[in-house]
């Protein structure tokens, strides 16, 4: 069983690497042999993916940011900042990846997964760790298919944007109206295809799961 690592001890120490959190997140949606893996994540056990703690309050357009997928360095950052940022980066993460740079940096805010796990609600921890997993994506040509780089023989890694965006007001006044819509539409008619007890045994934590 996969048991998420306990981070109660450590809320409120800003920025930290968490390698904890990175394990579990291979193990329980990348790994072929994960509780919740899904061949969507498949090109994602080739990827380098560095897991930072944030407990700094960030807000974003008037919403609270739970976690960001990003790829390290960010575009449009050049000169001192460009090298203050990889400096950083390779204090953070120098010894994950056998000296290699990450591919992908996903930030999660602290204080919302510990009091996730507080509350045991599991599944809303499971959510935004997938979603951000949903962000780290590999490139594709035209045709769909999967890129690789010439010089490295690896993916060619991209963020890839959400499916939807929308407003409740729109759906409400003009229903499912896009195909981006209509494929919400339908995954909400099916239901979620992971059930509780699923969840509960991955995450570990034995409270009850209410998110
Ligand atoms: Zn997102």
């Amino acid at each position: 069983m996969n048991t998420l690592p306990d981070i109660s001890e450590t809320e409120g120490s800003g920025f930290r690497p968490a390698p904890d959190m990175a394990e579990w997140m291979r193990e329980t949606f990348i790994d072929e042999e994960g509780g919740l893996s899904h061949d969507r994540h498949a090109h994602l056990r080739d990827a380098r993916i560095a897991v930072l703690w944030s407990s700094h309050e960030y807000e974003r357009r008037g919403q609270r940011v739970l976690g960001k997928a990003e790829q390290p360095p960010p575009h449009g950052i050049y000169g001192w900042d460009r090298g203050r940022m990889m400096q950083q980066l390779a204090k953070w993460f120098g010894g994950w990846f056998d000296g290699e740079s990450p591919d992908f940096l996903i930030t999660l805010y602290e204080p919302y997964v510990a009091n996730c796990l507080e509350e045991g609600r599991a599944r809303a921890i499971c959510a935004l760790v997938e979603h951000e997993l949903c962000h780290c994506a590999q490139q594709t040509d035209e045709y769909g298919t999967p890129e690789f780089s010439d010089a490295t023989g690896r993916p060619k890694w991209t963020i890839a944007g959400h499916d939807a965006e929308v407003f409740v007001h729109e759906v409400a006044r003009y229903g499912a109206y896009s195909d981006e819509l209509k494929d919400l539409r339908t995954a909400f008619e099916k239901g979620p295809s992971t059930d509780e007890a699923v969840v509960r045994g991955v995450c570990g934590c034995g409270a009850p799961v209410t998110g």
